[in-house]
Order: structure tokens, then C-alpha cells, then sequence
């Protein structure tokens, strides 16, 4: 699987940064010279989806928050012999560990949705080092396997979250399709519903589901 970022999301930054420099330069050449460095800085961006060329989906889930639905996700999603990527909080590890080991018992990936779902943009990185770290222990210890993919929790991200969690050997996954249960909104339709919903969706398209937030 090849890992990209580009999306077109990505896409029509730059096209727009591209646009914003242009326009920079044709106030004039002399007064945007000093900026042109801080404007320089790349915007580091999560993965949001991966090119592939066979119709598969990524589906994640996030989960923070209650634990009702294990038994069920994991029945539906063997009953299509389907794979998904949780990333659980070290919290929810603390409080569910039994849910955790059934995901990875069941196939599933767990992966690391930091420990206390604090608001990671702007955040300090010594303290967003720590957070991801007791993540990532806690989930070894019931898994035996080390993640290798962060989820931000709100979907927050900057580029020091980036390079920092980068540095710690993970990437930052985002998604690309949304499953509109965020808000505590019900679904529209059970959980069962939500893969009719979603298989037109192929190529690579990451499907965020945070049903048990
Ligand atoms: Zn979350």
C-alpha cells in the first residue's frame, strides 16, 4: 500500500497558496522579499487517504468514550470479513481492557487515539510527547503490538503535532469521509446500514465512523 498525502483537499491549498504567492509578488517585488520566508513554511498535513487501485476502503473508528457497541461492531464487521483500525485512547484502555483485546483479538488494528483526548494544536510537546507515550504503553501492554498510526483527537492537528508524533515513529492519520455520529446525532440508519452507505465509496477513501466516542 502506498502511503500519500495528497489529496485534493491538498490540492486546492496549494493551488491556492500558489495563487496567494502570486498575488504577493504582483503587489510588489521589493516590500514582499523580507516575507517570503515565513511564508515559505510548509503546511505539514495528515494522511487523509491512501491511492490504491482496487476498490477497498479504509474504516476507522474512534474510540473515547463508552463501550456498548464491542460485541456488535465485531459481529458486523465479521460478518463481512471486514478489517478496521480503532484508535482507542489510553483511558478507554484503562477502563475497557477486555474491548480492546477483543478488537485485536478479532483482527482488528488498535491504534493509538491519545491517552486523556486532550486538544493537541497549540499544545506544549513535552506534555503531547507524554499523552501519545502512555497511549502507546498501554496498548502494548494488552496487544503486544506498538502502534504506528496516531489519530488526533478533534481532528486537531498543526505542524508541530505532526513532526512531533512523526518523530516518534507514528503517523497521523485523518479521514477523508465523515459518518456524521460526531455530534451524538444518532445514525441514520443502524450499523449494519452504514456499509450499503459506504461501499460506493472505493479507491482508497478513509471512512471515519466514531461511533463509540
Ligand atoms: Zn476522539
Amino acid at each position: 500500500m502506498r502511503m500519500i498525502t495528497l489529496t485534493k483537499k491538498k490540492i486546492k491549498r496549494l493551488t491556492l497558496a500558489g495563487a496567494l504567492t502570486a498575488a504577493a509578488v504582483a503587489v510588489g517585488i521589493g516590500a514582499v522579499l523580507t516575507s517570503v520566508g515565513t511564508q515559505a513554511t510548509e503546511r505539514l498535513l495528515p494522511i487523509y487517504c491512501v491511492e490504491r487501485g482496487d476498490k477497498k476502503i479504509s474504516l476507522t473508528f474512534d474510540v473515547a468514550w463508552e463501550n456498548s457497541n464491542t460485541q456488535e461492531l465485531i459481529d458486523t464487521l465479521g460478518e463481512y470479513d471486514a478489517r478496521a483500525t480503532f484508535f482507542v485512547t489510553g483511558d478507554w484502555c484503562d477502563r475497557y481492557p477486555e474491548d480492546v483485546k477483543m478488537f485485536a483479538d478479532a483482527g482488528h488494528e488498535i491504534q493509538n487515539h491519545s491517552d486523556q483526548h486532550p486538544h493537541v494544536k497549540g499544545a506544549n510537546v513535552n506534555e503531547l510527547i507524554s499523552d501519545t507515550k502512555a497511549a502507546s504503553l498501554k496498548i502494548k501492554d494488552i496487544t503486544g503490538k506498538e502502534p504506528t498510526l496516531y489519530r488526533a483527537p478533534y481532528g486537531e492537528y498543526d505542524n508541530s503535532l505532526i513532526t512531533t508524533v512523526q518523530g516518534m515513529g507514528m503517523n497521523v492519520i485523518q479521514w477523508d469521509v465523515e459518518a456524521l455520529d460526531i455530534d451524538g446525532k444518532p445514525l441514520p440508519e443502524p450499523v449494519h446500514g452504514l456499509w450499503s452507505g459506504f461501499l460506493k465509496y472505493t479507491k482508497g477513501r478513509s471512512i471515519h465512523a466514531p461511533a463509540l466516542h
